[in-house]
């Protein structure tokens, strides 16, 4: 769905990304670990075009993105394209960014409704079997403020399927919660990956990172350090700085 080569990014004179590739194929799901720093969040906010970058492709589905300009003057030059990518590659951020002034059904129902323009009968119904499937159907008419870390968290996930977006793009979904709910998460996003959507996931939790992935990628400074499997990766670790890293998380 999502493939990126070569991708060089840097806020002024501080190189964030120094040439990554990874790929998400269709039904995938990879993780990206990493200490704080090395880059994860912009790799993530690169992919759906949030941050620009200097250097390198980034091709959906396919289609690889046009760009004008180079080096920091670099920009996608077609914003029917850009908005075709970014709702397609939805967001699920640490910190929910749940509309506070909308009930939860609201917040999962407002994008579909006006960025996608869709058909509201639709929508709703649409909203209300993501809200149940997360497990918060009862939560529709809540304040966000109403609910719990993690049912705010899986109300923004319930939120981001709405779009029916080709693939989740996660950023520490569980890292604000508390363990308890932290698990309510972490079964939602199981039963995700278990369908089969692609998704790609920011986490520092290693045993979501193992159970739920089928290609983890180890960032060091905005480079890749080292890939593979899940069991390969944490079973069995080349390098030094991937070891020293498992061994500070756990
Ligand atoms: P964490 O695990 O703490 O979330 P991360 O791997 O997600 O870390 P990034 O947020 O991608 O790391 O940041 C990578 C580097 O880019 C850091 O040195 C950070 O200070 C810098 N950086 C991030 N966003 C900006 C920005 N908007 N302007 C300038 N520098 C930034
Ligand atoms: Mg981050």
């Amino acid at each position: 769905v999502i493939e990126i080569r070569n991708l060089h990014k840097a806020y002024g004179p501080l190189e964030v990304l120094r040439g990554v590739d990874i790929s998400a194929p269709k039904g995938h799901v990879i993780s990206l670990i990493g200490s704080s720093g090395s880059g994860k969040s912009t790799l993530l906010r690169c992919c759906n075009l949030l941050e620009d970058s200097q250097q390198g492709e980034i091709v959906f589905k396919g289609e690889p993105v046009i760009w004008k300009g180079e080096g920091h003057n670099r920009r996608p030059s077609d914003a029917r394209q850009v908005l075709r990518i970014r709702t397609n590659l939805s967001m699920v951020f640490q910190q929910f960014n749940l509309w506070a002034h909308m009930t939860i059904l609201q917040n999962v129902m407002e994008a579909p409704l006006t960025v996608l323009k869709r058909d509201r009968a639709e929508v709703e119904a649409a909203a209300r079997g993501y809200l149940d499937k997360v497990g918060i159907g009862d939560k529709c008419d809540a304040w966000p403020a109403q609910l719990s870390g993690g049912q705010q968290q899986r109300a923004a996930i319930a939120r981001a399927l709405c779009m029916e977006p080709e693939a989740l793009l996660f950023d520490e979904p569980t890292s604000a919660l508390d363990p308890e709910l932290e698990q309510e998460v972490v079964k939602v996003i199981k039963a995700l990956a278990e369908e089969g959507r692609t998704m790609i996931i920011v986490t520092h939790d290693m045993k979501m990172a193992h159970d739920v992935s089928d290609h983890v990628v180890f960032l060091h400074q905005g480079q890749i350090e080292e890939q593979g499997p899940p069991d390969v990766l944490f079973g069995a670790p080349k390098s030094e700085r991937l070891q020293g890293f498992l061994r500070s998380t756990v």
